[in-house]
């Protein structure tokens, strides 16, 4: 290859051995049909399957698209993703994932989308297969996010195959943040995003590595990540309640001193004394998130240990690459 690729797609992978096969055979049948270079950079998130020996074969069988970053276990799919954008040499990046639930026929969109002049492509799902629980989760969630966070716009923010520009990935890998949600970065730095539909299918095999307790600390990331909301929330209810409270202490003290005193009603005081215990706890939990995401950015700890890479060395000196932070 005389030139740095055209388009670089980024995949992060957790143990996916089932599905890495048909993986490589449909994204680069699709990306050859597009006629443009590329490359794949695939981050090997700390599988402890096969899927380590499958990823260096790929690069063997191409080894001048094939890139491979095996990191020194496991730290998130959003880590992965990051490694990758620090090393892409394309001009557009498009990111995946390794499961095949975003077909990767759809890639031509999306890059007809950028080449319009869009520097992020978001995607929403068409006739999404998924378990009812995740939809739910999902609706819910996409319903909250718009109404806390109404900046980030995107119909549907678990999609991850998307598209953006160099300098918008080079902007996210010079944040340092470890605890982020790559597509709401993208829009903070966004000028004219667009959204376009893809298919969406359901997993072919292997499982999904999220649970219920992951995707809960998923969205606590994306929440308090691009938003002090919770803690406005917090304020305010605690205002409201105390104001409450105080009419109530005002009610009391008129009552006792017209119908002297009562012992009955301990019960509803009880009740109130729950609530406002509830209410407490809530906020510590919600300020102790805040709290740690600081406790986590101060320590400064490397967001990922890259244990090596598999590639061929950049032919062109890779341009307007903001960073050069190399944790390894
Ligand atoms: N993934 C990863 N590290 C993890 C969890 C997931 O790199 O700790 C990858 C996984 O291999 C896949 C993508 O992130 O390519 C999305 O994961 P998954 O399909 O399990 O999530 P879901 O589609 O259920 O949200
Ligand atoms: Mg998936």
């Amino acid at each position: 290859m005389s030139h740095n690729p055209y388009i670089s797609v980024v995949i992060p992978v957790h143990n996916e051995q089932e599905v890495l096969e048909e993986l490589y055979s449909r994204l680069t049948r699709a990306l050859d049909k597009l006629g443009k270079t590329y490359e794949i950079i695939l981050t090997n998130d700390g599988s402890t399957d096969k899927s380590s020996q499958m990823l260096q074969e790929f690069h063997q069988r191409r080894p001048e698209q094939i890139r491979v970053i095996e990191f020194n276990g496991n730290f998130g799919q959003h880590m992965a993703i990051m490694a990758a954008f620090e090393r892409v040499r394309g001009q557009i990046v498009i990111t995946m994932d390794a499961d095949l639930q975003n077909p990767p026929e759809e890639i031509g969109k999306l890059v007809d989308a950028m080449e319009r002049g869009h520097d992020v492509v978001n995607t929403y799902r068409q006739d999404r297969q998924d378990s009812w629980w995740r939809l739910q989760v999902s609706k819910w969630h996409n319903k909250l996010r718009a109404w806390m966070m109404p900046k980030l716009k995107m119909q549907d923010e678990g999609c991850m195959l998307r598209a953006y520009s160099r300098q918008i990935v080079d902007l996210m890998a010079s944040t340092g943040e470890s605890a982020t949600f790559i597509p709401a970065l993208a829009l903070t730095y966004a000028s004219n995003p667009t959204e376009v539909g893809v298919a969406h299918a359901e997993r072919q095999a292997g499982t999904s590595s999220y649970n219920l307790y992951a995707l809960i600390r998923y969205n606590f990331d994306l929440v308090t990540g691009f938003s002090v909301f919770p803690l406005q929330v917090f304020t305010m209810i605690g205002l409201l309640i105390s104001l409450c409270s105080f009419a109530f202490v005002v009610f009391l003290v008129l009552r006792r001193l017209i119908h002297g005193p009562e012992v009955e009603g301990v019960f509803t005081l009880f009740a109130i004394m729950f609530f406002l215990c509830g209410i407490i706890l809530f906020g510590l939990g919600i300020v102790g998130e805040y709290v740690g995401r600081i406790y986590q950015e101060v320590r400064k700890r490397p967001r990922f240990v890259v244990r090596h890479v598999l590639e061929q060395p950049a032919v062109e000196p890779v341009e307007g690459k903001i960073i050069n932070a190399e944790v390894a």
